[in-house]
């Protein structure tokens, strides 16, 4: 009897189906539950209120709301207040106001890992309370080929707007290491990286303002499920590299050397004098990295990252909003211990951090083997207050990071 089960609504067999649910005198596989519940959702629309609502700050109120969360990074977050700003303020433009249409204004940010791109997209779709997804722009493949089509990043959107799809279509997508998808070496005609090129076209029709048609689930398990069409239009993207090596187009382009560039020495002032370069970064300089003129065109604006400094990641330590050091005194004032944690402690987890050249990225897993063993032994120990100093941290720090700390001696040395 199981064998011959077939869905009541689209006739597909038990085996031609991921799942199948069965009721009284009927049954209803995956594909059809999806399809109902998105028509649920259009039904229900009108009559839920909606739960969007744009809110249109000023640029310094949105930078201010950045400040809490990102260290440093002044000219970035002021760039990206202004275009946030404009970007919303064109989606509330009635479209028969005028003749002039403000274009929308897709964002590039440049800067090394760790050093805060994630972390201002994230911020910003909290601030203005929208949809907000992350993609791997190495993910994305062809389509046709092994890999995740362009449009799930669409899906991750919309899961992310819980299938409001007008939500969604004015939500924020980040979309990571768009460094990493560059057609490989300077002259296309002769190195052509087919599949660089590929994905940087497949990124483009969704960038640019056009109506995709989005698998709900994702993936291509099922090639007849209904699509959820999704207008990109007023969709913000911004897009995030480190973009290694593009200080030397920078260079070439103005005649000048970049320094430390085919020497060993590479210290701070070398890392200053390409941070100061980078600061000239033009459209010239990403196609030169092996951009499309078509992307380049699509991301208009574009804010320079600065690598992180110890003083900087000393700050992070302490005095975003949600600041690591922070959540560790929550964690522990909720087994009633008072945690401190002194100046040397958070030195010396700076200090580890550079050597990790992870930038914060580092500061994380650093604390975390710190404060492993005061983690585990504390909530059974009766203690009411504990102090990390940099004795401590030092001496736990080492159990997980000797080897990397004597290469750095080593080196120092
Ligand atoms: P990336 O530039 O590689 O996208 P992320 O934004 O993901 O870096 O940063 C990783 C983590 O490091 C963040 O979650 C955050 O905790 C911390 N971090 C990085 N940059 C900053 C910054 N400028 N201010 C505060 N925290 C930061």
């Amino acid at each position: 009897m199981a064998t011959n089960i077939t869905c009541s609504f689209c006739g597909a067999g038990k085996t031609q189906v991921s799942l199948m649910v069965s009721g009284i005198d009927a049954h209803i596989c995956d594909t059809c539950i999806v399809q109902a519940y998105d028509l649920w959702q259009q039904e229900m629309q009108p009559r839920k209120k909606s739960r969007f609502h744009l809110q249109l700050a000023k640029p310094t109120e949105i930078k201010r709301f950045l400040d809490q969360y990102i260290i440093g990074q002044e000219k970035a977050k002021k760039i990206i207040s202004v275009a946030v700003y404009n970007h919303y303020k064109r989606l509330l433009q009635k479209p028969k106001d005028d003749e002039v249409t403000i274009e929308k204004s897709n964002v590039l940010l440049v800067g090394e890992t760790g050093t805060g791109k994630t972390l201002i997209a994230r911020t910003l779709a909290k601030f203005l309370q929208v949809p907000f997804a992350i993609a791997d722009a190495t993910s994305v493949t062809e389509a046709g080929y092994v890999g995740e089509d362009v449009e799930t990043i669409l899906t991750r959107l919309l899961q992310a707007a819980n299938y409001d799809v007008e939500a969604a279509e004015r939500g924020i997508v980040y979309i990571d290491e768009i460094d990493k998808i560059a057609r490989k070496g300077d002259n296309p005609s002769i190195t052509r990286d087919v599949s660089g090129e590929g994905v940087q076209q497949a990124l483009l029709k969704i960038l640019e303002g056009t109506i995709v048609n989005v698998p709900p689930q994702g993936g291509r398990k099922h090639p007849d499920a209904k699509m959820v069409q999704i207008n990109t239009e007023n969709i913000l993207f911004i897009c995030g590299g480190a973009f290694e090596g593009i200080e030397r187009k920078i260079a070439n382009r103005l005649e000048t050397r970049p320094i430390g560039f085919g020497s060993q020495s590479y210290g701070a002032k070398t890392a200053q004098a390409n941070q100061d370069l980078l600061e000239h970064l033009t459209s010239q300089d990403l196609r030169s990295f092996g951009l499309i003129p078509e992307l380049i065109g699509r991301l208009p604006i574009v804010a320079t990252l600065q690598p992180l400094d110890a003083a900087a990641l000393r700050r992070i330590l302490t005095e975003p909003k949600n600041a690591i050091t922070k959540q560790y005194k929550k964690l522990f004032e909720m087994e009633k211990i008072k945690l401190h944690f002194t100046d040397e402690a958070l030195d010396v987890i700076v200090e580890r951090a550079n050597a990790l050249k992870l930038g914060a990225r580092g500061l994380r897993a650093i604390c975390e083997s710190m404060m492993l063993e005061a983690m585990y032994e504390l909530p059974s120990s009766g203690i009411k207050e504990f102090v990390v100093d940099g004795e401590y941290a030092r001496r736990q720090i080492e159990k997980v990071y000797s080897l990397h700390g004597k290469d750095t001696q080593a080196k120092a040395a």
